[in-house]
């Protein structure tokens, strides 16, 4: 491909909404435009990633035994009324009718088509096991679409399913994906670790994330170096530390006023205390109506996960204040534990727990469920004993590891992949059933797999690149290389152009031909923005018989001489086609 004829807009500065670099450098190299909120066009360097990135994906899946299909993008409302999804998915799915006033809607994930499509075909053991995927556009209406394409609106995804006629036979293609998946982000050249993970709203009982360690990343995972596990911090469980002893001679708890104070902050300053010295309340609704409050250590987090499960919700949301306080009576910045059912209007409606760590804290201070006021003094292990203990709490970075080896170390990911066995909720309700050798009938086993394509590249920039801009892992680069045509005369831009003939011809390579007629500082920018692995300068000395090459990743140049430069190019670039960082070493 030649510069001069390709459309690559690269632009100087950001758009004002991308705070994250990856959305920057897309933006700034040309890869991608957005459309609206979430919602974007992929521009021909785009493009080119976006097939990288699919090819990939492609090898693995079908060397995993997996075939590739195509489901629709509209699907019938009816088939989400019979798994029970119509009703029970939020607003982030897009609801359209047709002009017969049909239901339909945008697929966010595809499990009601893909069981749809095989209940219609599969009836019998012999035709298992079966796994189907795709690679296709998905709609979700997310609240807060974010950082490019990190978290879009529309977004590409891969998502596999499987079918099998028990449960060793799901297993055993979940441990097959696993290993594809391994394969898949070690390819594309990712720093990346695969963590136990929630179910969400999918379902099912296994599940593991694939997760690329950025520090721009939205999820958190915990590690213990000691014994290699690894967890998203949602699902990490704590062991209830030792409840504090009770000192027979601690004084009752104290009401003191606290007028004005709220917030934390206020509370700790009003107190003259610490935060790991004062118990919070977080109000929840559960099931869409039901008023809950937890109370955790204020210098902790709530777990939304843990509180969920707790509460054994089919739904969770943190309460908007004014709601509570009229479902409750309680008034919120002053709801604390100890007498909070006696406070509380039709307490027998309202939801209590305590987190374990609570009753750890020899004494602590709490809302005194009244405007204005706080307890000193409070005992829990003494004076909140009646109140249901549990891990509610998020883990930190130094809590032990669950499994008894060590300390936890917390960082930051993004979630690139996700598998999950899904058992047979998804075939018993849309009555996806297969006969076996006696002529009983039962419902599919499946597993599904999904991969964020788009995201991706987004995971990609964020471990690759500098201030200057993008450095591809050759493996996704949209050109491997770029013959950068800096001389004037005729002969150097037919050394250029003979150079680029070979490496694309005899060696095989991606090469961009940068021939516009523009001054060399804006080429050499430009192919440090977009990113090209190898950058070729012929200048000067090409009539000599020497170019420049430049290793994007190092920032290393050398000249060399152009005879024997292409055969040593094109085996370096092979070999690192495999995700493996990029060894180039040329002699002068
Ligand atoms: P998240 O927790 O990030 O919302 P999810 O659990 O909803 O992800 P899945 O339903 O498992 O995601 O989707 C499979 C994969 O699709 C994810 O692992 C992720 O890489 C990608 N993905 C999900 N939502 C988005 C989005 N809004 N934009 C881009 N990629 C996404
Ligand atoms: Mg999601």
């Amino acid at each position: 491909m030649r510069a001069s004829s390709l459309h690559a807009p690269t632009l100087r500065d950001p758009p004002r909404d991308a705070e994250v670099v990856s959305h920057q450098l897309l933006v700034r190299g040309g890869f991608i435009r957005k459309s609206a909120a979430g919602i974007y066009s992929f521009l021909p360097l785009g493009m080119r990633v976006l097939r990288k990135v699919a090819q990939i994906i492609r090898d693995e899946m079908d060397a995993a035994g997996a075939q590739e299909v195509q489901l629709p993008i509209v699907i019938p409302g009816e088939l989400w009324e019979e798994s029970g999804r119509w009703a029970q998915y939020g607003p982030e799915l897009l609801r359209l009718q047709d002009r017969k006033g049909g239901d339909f809607c945008v697929g966010p994930t595809h499990e009601e088509a893909v069981v749809d499509l095989v209940r219609r075909d599969i009836t019998s053991y012999k035709q298992v096991p079966l796994c189907l995927y795709q690679i296709q556009l998905k709609f979700r209406d997310e609240m807060r679409p974010r950082a490019g394409l990190m978290r879009g609106r529309e977004f590409l995804m891969k998502d596999a399913y499987s079918f099998d006629v028990d449960v060793e036979g799901a297993k055993a293609a979940y441990e097959v994906m696993r290993g594809a998946y391994t394969r898949i982000f070690e390819r594309c050249g990712f720093d990346f670790r695969m963590v136990a993970a929630d179910s969400g709203n999918i379902g099912g009982s296994l599940s593991h994330e694939f997760q690329v360690v950025a520090q721009s990343g939205e999820d958190a995972i915990a590690t213990c170096d000691a014994s290699g596990y690894a967890a998203n911090v949602e699902l990490v469980p704590l062991a209830a530390p030792a409840r504090a002893e009770v000192d027979p001679k601690a004084p009752a708890p104290e009401v003191v006023d606290t007028p004005g104070a709220k917030k934390i902050d206020s509370v700790c300053k009003a107190l003259g205390i610490g935060p790991a010295a004062l118990i919070k309340a977080v109000a929840f609704v559960v099931d869409g109506q039901t008023p809950a409050v937890v109370f955790v250590r204020a210098d902790r987090d709530a777990n939304e996960v843990k509180v969920k499960r707790h509460f054994n919700a089919r739904t969770l949301e943190l309460a908007d204040a004014a709601w509570f306080a009229k479902a409750t009576g309680l008034k919120p910045g002053y709801i604390g534990p100890l007498g909070v059912h006696e406070a509380a209007d039709k307490a027998e409606r309202l939801l209590v727990a305590v987190d374990a760590e609570v009753f750890a804290m020899p004494t602590a201070a709490c809302g005194a469920n009244a405007v204005g006021q706080h307890r000193t003094g409070v005992v829990p292990s003494r004076d909140l004993a009646e109140l249901p203990a549990a891990d509610l709490r998020f883990v930190v970075d130094g809590d032990p590891s669950p499994d008894g080896e060590g300390p936890l170390r917390l960082f930051r990911g993004i979630e690139v992949g996700h598998i999950f066995y899904l058992g047979t909720k998804y075939s018993e309700a849309m009555n996806a059933t297969f006969l076996d050798e006696h002529g009983a009938s039962h419902p599919f086993e499946m597993g599904c797999y999904g991969i964020g394509v788009s995201r991706i590249m987004s995971a990609a920039i964020e471990q690759h690149h500098d201030e200057r801009g993008i450095c591809w892992p050759v493996a996704l680069a949209p050109f491997e290389v770029a013959v950068l045509a800096l001389g004037k005369s005729d002969e150097e831009q037919a050394i250029a152009a003979e150079l680029y003939e070979t490496l694309r011809g005899a060696e095989g390579l991606d090469v961009l031909l940068d021939d516009r007629p523009t001054r060399p500082g804006v080429k050499f920018k430009d192919a440090d923005l977009i990113g090209f692995p190898v950058q070729v300068v012929v200048g000067r000395r090409a009539s000599e018989g020497f170019v420049e090459v430049k290793v994007r990743a190092t920032g290393a140049r050398v000249d060399v001489a152009i005879e024997g430069l292409a055969t040593q190019l094109g085996r370096a670039i092979r070999a690192a086609r495999d995700g493996s960082a990029l060894h180039l070493e040329l002699g002068a």
